[in-house]
């Protein structure tokens, strides 16, 4: 006889849900007023968010020296 059922978790209609951050939030930048994702958790938005890097297209673009 072969056991063709794997014993385990069952399946639910209830997975994760993703996260959600407070609703309704906006960019923390000073007098901006984007709205931000309740799904991003970022505080600032795209435009003022701290870190930008510029589209490298995948290369390491190395300090010439
Ligand atoms: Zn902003």
């Amino acid at each position: 006889m072969q056991e063709t059922a794997l014993k385990g978790r069952k399946f639910t209609g209830s997975t994760r849900a993703p996260k959600t951050y407070s609703t309704s939030r906006s960019c923390s930048h000073k007098g901006c007023d984007t709205r931000l994702s309740q799904y991003n958790k970022r505080e600032f938005c795209y435009s003022h968010a701290p870190t930008k890097y510029p589209r490298l297209r995948g290369r390491i673009v190395k300090a010439e020296a």
